[in-house]
């Protein structure tokens, strides 16, 4: 499986930013042989239409930050995944703990819009992770887990290309505060293990689950060094198309 570095850039940069960032990165990614890694960058909504147009020359592809769980009618304010897919975005998010937090969306949410974004063609990333309290209690394998298995109830897999998942330990998320490379591992091992109980081993293996939280290039090395590492989700680090 190729690793895959995927930017989020939350709500932050104009669109009419955009093309600088894209400027300024894509000539160092000409660098990165493409086969050994997917590099994907999921903006604001109001951001897509023009990122596709700018992006479609290079070989970063383009995500969303959320889909709507619905298919299509009178949800004002919802994106759903068929426009997306229409805009030619590849990847949606879905469950980040910062919709989980502001807007209280629960894991049959979050499966509605993983399952929305897969009946489209987008591959959802999935996020999960736990709080610091949750860690110091020493709940984080069983948040954790039982986050997944909620998140992904009901969704058939016939390929692992269709699905990544993103451990962000919400203790790490813009904090500078990272996962160590162990507690990284440990973790992504038992979800690569929840994986293989419900899809088989040949689908969990190539299922990407990346880290998220506070990477930066600095640290970057050292995380995804892990065997279940397979990548990052990177927040603030990729608003700066150097450090991305
Ligand atoms: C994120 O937004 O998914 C994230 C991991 O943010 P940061 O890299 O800023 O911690």
């Amino acid at each position: 499986m190729k690793p895959l570095i995927a930017g989020n850039w939350k709500m932050n940069k104009l669109p009419s930013e955009s093309e600088t960032w894209v400027r300024d990165c894509t000539s160092k990614l000409q660098h990165i042989d493409h086969s050994h890694a997917e590099i994907a960058l999921c903006v604001p909504f109001t951001h897509i239409a023009s990122m596709t147009n700018v992006l479609v020359a290079t070989v970063v592809r383009l995500g969303s930050q959320d889909v709507s769980a619905y298919e299509s009618g009178a949800y004002t304010g919802e994106v759903s995944a068929a426009m997306l897919k229409d805009l030619g975005v590849c990847y949606a998010i879905v469950g980040h703990s910062e919709r989980r937090e502001y807007h209280q969306e629960r894991d049959a949410v979050v499966c509605a819009k993983a399952q929305a974004a897969l009946s489209h063609g987008l591959v959802p990333i999935v996020c999960v992770g736990e709080s610091l309290e949750q860690r110091d209690a020493g709940e984080a394998d069983e948040v954790v887990t039982t986050q997944l298995k909620a998140s992904l109830a009901g969704i058939n897999l016939d390929n692992a290309d269709d699905l990544v998942i993103a451990y962000e330990p919400i203790w790490a998320i813009g904090t500078g505060k990272t996962a160590s490379a162990a507690q990284a591992q440990e973790m992504h091992e038992k979800l690569r293990a929840h994986l293989a109980g419900k899809y088989g081993a040949d689908i969990a293996d190539g299922v990407p689950i990346l880290y998220g939280g506070s990477v930066k290039a600095a640290n970057a090395e050292e995380i995804f060094a892990g065997k279940d590492v397979d990548g990052g989700l990177v927040g603030g680090a990729s608003l700066d198309s150097r450090g991305f």
